[in-house]
């Protein structure tokens, strides 16, 4: 199966908040569409909005400051939480791990078996991705109905 790239896109948000001062928070993003630089800001901004509002954040006294919003090229896999998802559906586990082992090789991460050894490229952090025996391939609906493939690890 053919490893389709999308372009990914890192977006940082810079801020204060009472307790601290220039914090920031980032993620990775990713769509099938096409977007441009300024489409990423709006959907960043939405995005902010909603954490700035939201019931958990209420008392924080978030002053937003500035988006970074950084292409990060085109990729099969990006990263989020403890996981990496993908705009393709690989609908068996075997082509899913597959795939996320080419992305690793492309991205020169050393593939952990089990023994603990480290990433051989401290500039890519795979947050687990690189231990293979945490890999976890998702087969919910919500995965099969979007057309995804989650691995989280
Ligand atoms: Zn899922």
């Amino acid at each position: 199966m053919e490893d389709l790239k999308y372009p990914i896109w890192r977006i940082t948000a810079k801020f204060d908040e009472t307790a601290y001062e220039n914090n920031s928070v980032s993620f990775t993003v990713s769509f099938k569409e096409k977007k441009t630089e300024q489409e990423i800001e709006e959907y960043a901004k939405e995005w902010w909005e909603k954490i700035a509002i939201s019931e958990k954040n209420k008392d924080k006294g978030f002053v937003f400051k500035e988006f970074i919003i950084t292409s990060l090229g085109e990729e099969t896999w990006y990263l989020e939480w403890f996981c990496h998802t993908s705009l393709t559906r690989y609908d068996n586990e075997k082509d899913a791990f597959d795939s996320f082992a080419r992305f690793l090789k492309r991205k020169r991460v050393d593939i952990n078996y089990g023994g603990g050894s480290y990433p051989s490229d401290d500039s890519y952090m795979p947050m687990g991705g690189d231990d293979h025996w945490r890999w976890k391939y998702c087969d919910c609906q919500v995965c099969k109905d979007e057309g995804i493939t989650i691995i989280s690890h």
